[in-house]
């Protein structure tokens, strides 16, 4: 943000614009108020004067009642034509009721007496005191008014006081006088009080005698009583009194308040004069008076005005400055994308592929530049937004679809694509015989993406690699069929010397039977020695040839698998002590020594007990046959963990030869070994015994070290043990016993 403001010229005049604005707002903003505040002083001003203006009236209209209540009682004293103190009495209080606001501080009938009539009173004992001073003889005058009646009794005015001898009272009388039926209001007088009091006067007159009714006022509470409960708050009252005989410059008294205004009001002054009377109405307005002028417009359009005058410019820039911002960020977006974009048109243009992007109306979004090879090169009509319809118009038109029209061929193909769905795939023939691989996969949004791949080469490659593999598979198959019929042939050989063998040893048992039999005849009855031993030497021949034969007879049977078994339990220890009885019985000269170890309550093996003793017999006899005379020969038996029955026939001769191990398996091998050229054999014996032990399930495998023995081991599955005899019950647990 900062590194953009710095090096943003825009930013720069933003905020110049935006403090002109606020200057300009601020100064219009307080312009306004202060015209504001200037209307509101006037309106205030006008309610105030308004308000002062009703006061004065109130004030005037409780003159007019004064003077008029005055005018009534003496109207009603000159009716009465009586001065007792009862009867004025009576008149003052019933005239209290007639306007209870109008209050007198005292009321009082004065007689005009001249001076020769104020010498005869005064010679009857009346003397005439001075008002103020009622021990005092009223002074010498051309009038007198000498007090008859007062109500209620008042300190200043009495009976027998002459009203002449007091200025206020002499000047109001006397202007009474001048306008008779008129009520008038005298200059103010300290009273007895201290007070300021007021005379006011109107003529009247006792019977014959002509004279004034007098009464007095206090000044203060009179103005007060108007004001009273009637002004708003905020307005005061301050009374001056002018007094008109001072001549060009009045004599002002303040009667009520100072002369000076307080500190802070706005005085509005209003002169009324009546009778003798001149005052000055000062009416002091201060703030209090209905809260002063409302403020509150001011002030909501003064400050609020300020502060929305400083806000809006501020918020207008920052909007302005966001605006920029976001500008100059679209700016650099849409240079990012546009790199972006150009690196995948470039990307899009390098691959061997065609890549086109279709919206959902089948308008081309983009495509790359491979796309107008497929296309057969279409013109600068092709924008972003050609339809799909527009282009097949102008593969029409190449004769990418044979003959008709271009306009129909589009529409039928068009609705093909559309058929087809944004996950589809076909291929195509160009007019110059490419093959086209076309795939499409939808877009998120509608749409599709539709990849053009040229797959002559492909094609090509995989119809070669199919016809290699067909001529592959001929091959293949002729050669089976030769190896079959050479297999046929090698089973047909093998067959035919099985037969063979079977044959001749079959055919060869009679003779030897005769030869045995004839030769042992032949030594049982010469008597020649020597004929003797050669016919033995013939027997001991013709039974070791038979014994051959009869092997030779056995194997073909057994690989020709015409053999057949007998199977019934065989007792291995019996077994094994048979063939020792054998090799024993047979045995030329004394061979090495034969050990049986079988264990103890072996069970039975189910097997063919001749072929199992012949498989033993030929194995023992190998032993006996490969160990030096002095050795030790064992056959043991027992079952292993599995159930399975070993049985193992181990020498200490002269071993076998690792590279002859397997040899020695196959029929007729013979081994060479300085110690087996003293034995005869053709190899018979042990491939015998293999194929014996696997006809009854078994397997047969030699272990030997040269030099230290071999050992043959037979494995028969547990499946082919037998039941184990059940050892003969105890005496005690037969049953009864
Ligand atoms: P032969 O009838 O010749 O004994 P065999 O098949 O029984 O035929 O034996 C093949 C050869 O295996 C023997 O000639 C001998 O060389 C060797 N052979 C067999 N058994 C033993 C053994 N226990 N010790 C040493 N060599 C043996």
């Amino acid at each position: 943000m900062l590194k953009f403001i710095i090096r943003n010229r825009a930013f720069t005049i933003t905020i110049a614009v935006a403090v002109a604005l606020t200057c300009a707002l601020l100064a219009a903003v307080w312009h306004t108020s202060d015209r504001i505040e200037a209307t509101e002083q006037a309106a205030w001003v006008g309610r105030a004067k308004a308000e002062t203006a009703r006061l004065t009236d109130q004030l005037i209209s409780n003159i007019y009642k004064t003077e008029v209540n005055l005018r009534a009682i003496s109207e009603r004293f000159r009716a009465t034509g009586s001065a007792t103190p009862e009867t004025f009495g009576a008149l003052i209080a019933e005239a209290k009721k007639w306007d209870p606001d109008v209050r007198f501080l005292a009321v009082a009938f004065a007689e005009r007496l001249t001076s020769d009539e104020r010498a005869a009173v005064e010679a009857q004992g009346g003397v005439l005191t001075t008002l103020g001073s009622p021990n005092r003889r009223a002074p010498e005058a051309d009038r007198s008014y000498a007090v008859r009646a007062v109500a209620p009794p008042n300190p200043l005015i009495r009976v027998g006081t002459d009203l002449a001898s007091h200025p206020a009272f002499l000047a109001t009388i006397k202007t009474a006088e001048r306008l008779p039926g008129t009520t008038i209001i005298g200059p103010s007088f300290n009273g007895t009080e201290g007070d300021r009091e007021f005379p006011i006067a109107v003529l009247s007159s006792l019977g014959e005698a002509p004279g004034v009714v007098v009464a007095t006022l206090k000044l203060e509470p009179f103005f007060a009583a108007t004001t009273q409960g009637q002004a708003s708050s905020g307005i005061g009252l301050r009374l001056i009194e002018y007094d008109a005989r001072a001549g060009t410059d009045p004599l002002r008294t303040a009667v009520i308040g100072d002369m000076e205004a307080p500190e802070g009001v706005r005085t509005e002054v209003i002169r009324i004069s009546r009778g003798l009377a001149s005052w000055a109405l000062y009416w002091d307005i201060s703030e209090e008076f209905q809260g002063g002028p409302n403020k509150n417009i001011e002030y909501i359009t003064r400050y609020g005005g300020s502060i929305l005058a400083v806000l809006l410019p501020a918020i207008l820039a920052y909007l302005a400055i966001q605006s920029l911002r976001f500008k100059s960020q679209v700016r650099e977006k849409t240079a990012e994308l546009s790199r972006s974009a150009m690196i995948i048109q470039l990307t899009m243009d390098t691959i061997d592929q065609g890549f086109a992007v279709w919206n959902a109306d089948h308008r081309l979004v983009v495509w790359s530049k491979r796309c107008l090879e497929f296309w057969y090169q279409p013109g600068p009509w092709l924008t972003a937004g050609t339809h799909m319809r527009d282009i097949f118009v102008h593969l029409a038109n190449q004769g990418a679809f044979g003959e008709g029209d271009p306009e129909d061929i589009a529409q039928v193909e068009l609705a093909r694509v559309v058929g087809a769905g944004p996950q589809s795939e076909e291929r195509f023939t160009m007019t110059d015989g490419r093959r086209v691989h076309v795939r499409r996969f939808p877009l998120d949004r509608g749409g599709h993406i539709a990849v053009y791949t040229d797959v002559t080469a492909q094609e090509k490659a995989i119809e070669e690699v199919s016809h290699a593999r067909d001529e592959m598979e001929d091959m293949v198959r002729d050669r089976t069929r030769d190896l079959i019929v050479a297999r046929d042939k090698a089973e047909q050989a093998s067959h035919a010397k099985t037969r063979l063998l079977a044959n001749v040893s079959h055919e060869l048992r009679t003779p030897l039977n005769a030869i045995i039999g004839f030769s042992e005849m032949i030594g049982m009855r010469s008597n020649d020695d020597a004929v003797a031993e050669y016919a033995k030497n013939i027997k001991l021949a013709g039974e070791d040839l038979l014994s051959v034969v009869c092997d030779l007879l056995e194997i073909s049977r057994v690989e020709s698998g015409v053999a057949e078994l007998d199977i019934e339990d065989v007792d291995i220890r019996d077994a094994v002590d048979g063939v020792f009885v054998l090799v024993s019985g047979a045995a030329r000269g004394s061979g090495p020594t034969l050990v049986s170890s079988v264990a103890e309550n072996l069970p039975p093996l189910r097997a063919d007990p001749l072929r199992l003793k012949q498989i033993l017999l030929n194995l023992i006899d190998n032993a006996i046959k490969f160990s030096a005379e002095d050795s030790v020969t064992e056959v043991s038996a027992s079952l292993d963990h599995d159930g399975d029955m070993i049985i193992r026939v181990r020498d200490r001769g002269i071993g076998i030869q690792p590279e002859d191990l397997p040899r020695i398996l196959e029929p007729f091998a013979q081994v060479q070994d300085i110690m087996s050229r003293t034995h005869e054999g053709i190899g018979l014996g042990l491939p015998l015994a293999r194929s014996l032990t696997e006809m009854m399930e078994g397997k047969l495998s030699i272990a030997s070290v040269p030099g230290e023995g071999t050992t043959v081991t037979l494995v028969f599955p547990a499946t082919r043990v037998g039941r184990r005899a059940a050892p003969p019950p105890a005496e005690a647990d037969r049953p009864g016993a």
